[in-house]
């Protein structure tokens, strides 16, 4: 199966606002005819709304296109995220007279609004997908492309696998990464040599356990896989491996395939932007600066087919090593950029070949631009707007 994902470029040739990305995005939404296919649906438009002082989410001049295109089509919208996030998104531009719908907690303010799915996958059973999310009878998925600590990037996937969880279960998903045994403690009994695997990491990615002090516990999040603390570890005491990192991208597959599974597959749409891709996850509440130039803006019924598209339009930038943080450390290890800069082992193509294997789509596609790059040169506009 081969799917179509819309594609809206970030480069324009004249200075003119039919050219730029929220004027691509509307031809984006007339190719998805998400118009004809909302009425009386009761739709919800997942996004990731951002927190505290974040400034690169979806801007709501995007989000506003969406909101009014779903009640043209005679669609009645919300939106919704998690609790914490949506608690203060207000201060973030993200308010009903704004966007011109309502912002819910997606399983209410105090997250017991849900319903329960049963699934095993390591330590989780039990995932509880957010009420207002299964409640809805249409799910506009739109995404901000960013860096992920856990995932290597945030995209179509993170937003539903993680944004339409239960914080009970999201906690439970980012347990999963220790579900298979990385320390070995019979194999370095010594604590001064324990001292020295936690002191070897740069980046606090090796602690002792909380609960146990006999015990070494790893960050998933900040390790890049480096490989220093294996140089200090005794032989056999401590595994750096790939499945304690790719368990966290397939329950990300899994949740995602849970909350899809509530739609019918005619009545789900994605749409994914990326500009402003910082480091890390908008949860972390702050905006830092690019680290690659923007990729634009994609649509498509198909998840896997969306992400896919994403990751390949960015496999060939470079990073933007200046606009990192001084305590990050990006290795060229020949792999994609969020790859560079999260390591090897958070390959951002796991959560879509997990996807892709779950049936949710296809890692092929045709990819649509929707106003295709017209390469004129300086002689062929006069660029000055006059005032009116
Ligand atoms: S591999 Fe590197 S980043 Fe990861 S825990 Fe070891 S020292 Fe830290």
């Amino acid at each position: 199966m081969t799917s179509t994902v819309y594609y809206g470029s970030p480069r324009q040739a004249r200075l003119n606002a039919k050219e730029t990305l929220p004027a691509k995005l509307d031809l984006i939404l007339e190719a998805l005819h998400l118009r004809d296919r909302v009425k009386n649906e009761m739709v919800c438009l997942k996004l990731h709304v951002g927190n505290n002082i974040g400034y690169s989410t979806i801007h709501p001049v995007f989000v506003r296109k969406v909101v009014q295109a779903i009640k043209d089509g005679g669609g009645k919208p919300f939106i919704a995220d998690v609790d914490w996030d949506v608690a203060g998104c207000e201060q973030r531009g993200y308010t009903s007279e704004v966007l011109g719908c309502p912002v819910y907690p997606a399983a209410g303010p105090r997250e017991n609004y849900f319903f329960a799915h049963e699934r095993d996958y390591k330590n989780l059973k039990t995932w509880k997908v957010a009420g207002m999310v299964e409640e809805a009878t249409f799910l506009v998925n739109f995404a901000h492309i960013k860096g992920h600590p856990a995932t290597g990037f945030g995209g179509a996937f993170k937003n539903i696998a993680l944004g339409c969880m239960v914080g009970e279960t999201r906690s439970q998903m980012h347990d999963v990464n220790h579900y298979d045994k990385y320390w070995f403690k019979e194999n370095c009994p010594d604590r001064a040599v324990m001292q020295q695997i936690v002191d070897s990491c740069p980046f606090g990615g090796i602690v002792f356990d909380k609960y146990d002090p006999d015990e070494l516990h790893i960050h998933f999040e900040p390790c890049n896989q480096c490989g220093r603390c294996l140089k200090v570890a005794p032989p056999g005491s401590l595994k750096i491996d790939p499945v304690n990192f790719h368990s966290f991208m397939e329950a990300c597959a899994i949740s995602t395939d849970i909350v899809l599974s509530t739609f019918d597959k005619s009545k789900v749409t994605h749409l994914a932007l990326a500009t402003q891709m910082t480091p890390v996850c908008d949860c972390f509440g702050f905006t830092s600066m690019p680290i690659m130039q923007d990729a634009g803006i994609f649509g498509s019924d198909d998840i896997v087919a969306v992400d896919t598209a994403v990751l390949d339009q960015t496999a060939n930038s470079s990073l933007f090593l200046e606009n990192l943080p001084t305590c990050m450390e990006a290795q060229p290890n020949g792999g994609h950029p969020f790859a560079q800069l999260h390591g090897k082992f958070k390959d951002p193509y796991m959560v879509v070949r997990y996807g892709e294997k779950l049936g949710l789509g296809s890692m092929k596609y045709n990819l649509v631009d929707v106003f295709p790059l017209t390469e004129i040169g300086p002689q062929s506009q006069g660029y000055y707007i006059s005032a009116k």
